[in-house]
């Protein structure tokens, strides 16, 4: 890397790394839901689940006494005509006719009438049950709108420092070599956030050093590559570049 002094491009993007393991944690946090939230939200969403469960129910149990109620309707007026009809009758045998007609009709509109009333029973839970659902609903809706704005409010603030320490950052990374900059991006990207790592030294001679992010120690030559500073060096273990330190 001619002309570039690699020990202070690393000085300088060890302070940006600290920087980015900064924003990365903003980011987190902008993410995390507080506990209180996620559990109001689950609540929530469970009766509202149910809710619309139970209105499908009522939905289809209400299609089948309508359409029961609309048969009874018609039965009723059958019977009522064979009635006056019936009043009508010219002889014993058309009497009889009706007879017939009007107790068939009877049997049918109550068999009928034995099934539909369950319905309306049904009905009636239904409604009573959607009806505890949604008191409970409303009744959860101003802590839920609370806890929402909260947490609105708390990203907002993290956003708005996020944005700063952006900003700072995009002005570090001006000072450093543009290759510096990318190579340690896409280190960064593979290595869980750690792009750059320190030579830590291995006990107290200051003879051997280990990697600060792998924890590897290092063959002499690498070390010593990265003490002279000529060029980005990488630690062989862990494939991060190495920085002298301090
Ligand atoms: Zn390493």
């Amino acid at each position: 890397m001619g002309g570039v002094d690699v020990a202070a491009a690393l000085a300088e993007l060890y302070q940006l790394q600290a920087k980015d393991l900064e924003l990365d944690q903003l980011e987190a946090e902008m993410k995390r839901l507080p506990p209180e939230l996620a559990e109001l939200r689950k609540k929530w969403e469970e009766r509202l689940d149910r809710l619309t469960e139970l209105k499908e129910q009522l939905k289809q149990v209400r299609r089948e006494y309508e359409k029961n109620d609309l048969e009874l309707k018609d039965l009723t007026a059958k019977r009522t005509q064979a009635q006056e009809e019936q009043l009508q009758a010219e002889s014993a045998r058309e009497v009889t006719q009706y007879e017939n007609r009007i107790q068939q009709l009877s049997t049918r509109i109550d068999e009928l009438t034995e099934l539909t009333l369950p319905l309306i029973e049904e009905m009636e839970r239904l409604e009573a049950a959607i009806k505890e659902l949604e008191a409970e609903l409303a009744e959860l809706k101003p802590e839920l709108e609370r806890l929402e704005a909260e947490n609105e409010a708390r990203i907002a603030e993290l956003k708005t420092t996020y944005e700063e320490k952006r900003a700072e950052r995009e002005a570090m990374a001006k000072a450093i070599p543009a290759l510096v900059i990318r190579e340690y991006e896409a280190i960064r990207r593979a290595r869980k956030g750690i792009g750059v790592a320190r030579m830590v030294p291995v006990g107290e001679d200051r003879q051997a050093f280990r990697c600060e992010a792998c924890s590897v120690q290092l063959p002499t030559h690498v070390a010593q590559k990265v003490y002279q500073g000529r060029q980005l060096v990488r630690c062989p273990s862990c494939g991060r570049i190495l920085w002298k330190g301090p």
